[in-house]
């Protein structure tokens, strides 16, 4: 089932996710509805605070970009980046290493909204997985600017918040308008 992917100016969006202590059928439930909803809106990764959960969620799947590489280490062993996907990751800590890398991103939050955001070209991951067994292993390129843009969203950081002050000046009237947008959407509800 897919889900409402809510907009910059949901309050819910700058919540910082409670640790997930027990993966449950209704974890499992929103998981397949989470994918169900990055499938549909074409996105390679979604946080649970996008779908209204302020918990430690998200989903990433970076198999449909080709023109990104991504890379993956598992146990100081290059790994296959394609059969790792889909991705779940609860309770994930991200451990940056390496210099940041500045690239393009965008989020199912702010529609048609895009900036140059930079991030640590390479990270260690420790999270646990859908049956709630821990998992580490090390990202690099897309990948890793994915986790990191997913795990910012569930401490309650959004991209908007890494851009650089030249790059948020330029996009602040967009910025400021979907704000306007949902929050008259939110009054019009009560
Ligand atoms: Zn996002």
């Amino acid at each position: 089932m897919t889900l409402t992917v809510v907009k910059y100016g949901e309050p819910v969006l700058r919540r910082r996710g409670t640790r997930i202590e027990q993966v449950t059928p209704e974890t499992h439930a929103l998981i397949a509805d989470m994918f169900d909803t990055m499938q549909a809106s074409r996105g390679i990764g979604l946080a649970a605070q996008q779908v209204g959960h302020a918990i430690q969620l998200a989903v990433v799947d970076v198999r449909g970009v080709k023109d990104r590489p991504s890379s993956l280490w598992i146990d100081g062993q290059e790994a296959d980046v394609e059969s790792f996907m889909p991705l779940v990751l609860i309770n994930p800590v991200v451990t940056p290493r390496g210099k940041p890398v500045a690239g393009p991103e965008g989020c199912l939050s702010f529609p048609e909204i895009f900036g140059e955001v930079s991030r640590s070209g390479e990270i260690d991951v420790v999270a646990s997985n859908e049956r709630g067994d821990a998992f580490h292993f090390r990202a690099g390129g897309l990948l890793a600017r994915v986790i990191q843009h997913e795990v910012d969203h569930l401490n309650g950081i959004l991209f908007i918040d890494r851009m650089d002050s030249e790059t948020r000046t330029n996009l602040k009237e967009e910025i400021e308008e979907l704000m306007a947008e949902t929050k008259a959407r939110i009054s019009g509800k009560k």
